[in-house]
This record gives structure tokens, C-alpha cells and sequence, in this order.
């Protein structure tokens, strides 16, 4: 890229960071300043049931103690719920999404009596018994007080942007394939936004124009790219990095709690000894 990118490290207050973060956050805070570029921090704090004030100031110090050095002010998407609430209007009144009042429970009784269903990126997909209900059902039910999800009705969204294709610095061009997500949720019971809205509004808001974060992401960009067609928002360059992986193969995880970043600082490793760690537990060939 010729440009100066701007980057982001973009992580939850649910636990404290482990190795995999310290990567994830030396990875892009890398990427900007290769070519004079800006690192980012952004807190992604809309589930609030499991998001705490002590794992946010940990991240501070963490990130500190790793040399890291972020712009100010730091967004916090907790702050913002009024921005994706319009955004997610916007979609409705395309007449793009519709209300879903389905429990976990409806939906697995659904997907049991149909012999079962798809399983997408993130699981079963979502069978569709609220995409057809009727305008006045849902009136009423709304009017009622029935809690409710939004989801993005899929095929429609997809007919509306036409083919898409994102671009992944080391895996090229990907022809974007969001339809097996299935009906993804944009608006959630609790939360009046999803991560899926949230990440992509807030990189566009935020200017980011390289998107750096873990393969297990991959696959949720096509998703992505679509609520950027959706809502004209501009197309970042992204970068998918390796992740971490324990000694019997399996990658790190937050219940792997003796590898968190508070955790090996308390026992004495340094900086150096962090970035050395990552490195032993890189997979072969990534960087
Ligand atoms: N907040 C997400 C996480 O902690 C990362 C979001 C992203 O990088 O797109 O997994």
C-alpha cells in the first residue's frame, strides 16, 4: 500500500488480555508504524453483561507496559449505541431487516423438527421462522412488548449490493460469500447494536483503512463488506494474522488464564520476554 495506514487493536473488556491480544495488538500497532501510519485503540464494550471497568483499565496498562502508544480519545462503543441505531434505521427503512423474536429455544426446536440446519461460520444458521411473519403480527407483538432482535434479511441484502469483493493483504482478492451466515443478527434482545454493525460502522467512522485481526475472522469480512455496500461506507484493506497456537496445537484462548499479560508481568517476564513467547507460539512461517 502507498498510503498511510491507519490501524486498530479493537478488544473486548471481558477478561484480561492474554498472549494472543499481545500479539493481535503488536500486530497492528506494527502495520501503522511501518510506513508512518496511526494505531488505534477501540473498546468493544457493547455486551454489557460481560463487560467489566477493571478489564478496561487493564487493557490500558497491558498495552503501556508493552510499549504500545494509541491515540486519544479512545472510542468506546458503549458511548455511541445512537450511531449504530441510525445506521441500523437506515437498513429498515431499505427494508432490509426484520424483527425476530425467536428464543434460543425456538430456534433449536425449529431446527430439531427440520432434521437439522446449515452450519455457517458462527454455527447453525438461522431457519427464518420470523422473516415471514405478518406486518400486523409484528405490530402487535412490538406493541406488546415482546422482546425482539433485528436480523438482516440475507438474501435481500445481497440482491441490493450485487457481488462483492474484499481484499486480504497475504490472501489477495476474496469473492465475498456472507449468504452462509445466514440471516445474521445486526441488533440484538439486550443490545441495540451487534458486532457485525458495530465493528464495521466504527472502522468506517474511525478512518481505518487497514483492518488487521485473527484468521477466525476471516469469513465474518464477507459480512462486513456487505453492510459496507449496504451503507456506504468506505472499503478498508484487510490483513488476517495467524493465530497462536499451545503446544498441543489448539489455539490460545482467555480460560488459558496463566498466559494473560497481567499474569506474566506480575511473574517477573518483561516486554521482551512477551514478544519472545509469541514468537515460539506463532505457527510456522507467520510473522
Ligand atoms: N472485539 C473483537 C474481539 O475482541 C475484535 C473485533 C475485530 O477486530 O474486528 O474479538
Amino acid at each position: 500500500m502507498t498510503m498511510s495506514a491507519i490501524t486498530r487493536f479493537a478488544p473486548s473488556p471481558t477478561g484480561y488480555l492474554h498472549l494472543g491480544h499481545a500479539y493481535a495488538a503488536l500486530f497492528a500497532a506494527n502495520a501503522a508504524q511501518k510506513d508512518g501510519g496511526r494505531f488505534l485503540l477501540r473498546i468493544e464494550d457493547i455486551d454489557q453483561g460481560r463487560c467489566r471497568p477493571e478489564f478496561e483499565t487493564a487493557i490500558f496498562e497491558d498495552l503501556a507496559w508493552l510499549g504500545l502508544d494509541w491515540e486519544h480519545p479512545v472510542r468506546r462503543q458503549s458511548d455511541h449505541l445512537p450511531e449504530y441505531q441510525d445506521a441500523l434505521s437506515r437498513l429498515t427503512d431499505a427494508g432490509l431487516t426484520y424483527p425476530c423474536f425467536c428464543t434460543r429455544k425456538d430456534i433449536e426446536t425449529e431446527i430439531k423438527a427440520a432434521g437439522g440446519a446449515p452450519h455457517g461460520p458462527d454455527g447453525p444458521i438461522y431457519p427464518g421462522i420470523c422473516r415471514h411473519l405478518d406486518e400486523n403480527e409484528r405490530k402487535d407483538r412490538i406493541a406488546a412488548g415482546e422482546a425482539y432482535a433485528v436480523r438482516l434479511d440475507m438474501a435481500i441484502a445481497m440482491r441490493a449490493a450485487g457481488p462483492l469483493t474484499w481484499t486480504d493483504l497475504d490472501a489477495g482478492t476474496i469473492d465475498a460469500a456472507p449468504a452462509r451466515f445466514g440471516d445474521v443478527v445486526l441488533a440484538r434482545k439486550d443490545t441495540p447494536t451487534s458486532y457485525h454493525l458495530s465493528v464495521t460502522l466504527d472502522d468506517h467512522i474511525q478512518g481505518v483503512s487497514l483492518v488487521t485481526r485473527g484468521r477466525d475472522l476471516f469469513e465474518a469480512t464477507d459480512v462486513h463488506r456487505l453492510l459496507q455496500a449496504l451503507l456506504g461506507l468506505d472499503i478498508p484493506h484487510y490483513h488476517h494474522h495467524a493465530l497462536l497456537q499451545g503446544e498441543d496445537g489448539k489455539r490460545f484462548a482467555k480460560r488459558d488464564s496463566s498466559l494473560t499479560i497481567a499474569s506474566l508481568r506480575e511473574n517477573g517476564a518483561t516486554p521482551d520476554d512477551v514478544r519472545a513467547m509469541i514468537r515460539r507460539y506463532l505457527p510456522d512461517g507467520a510473522h
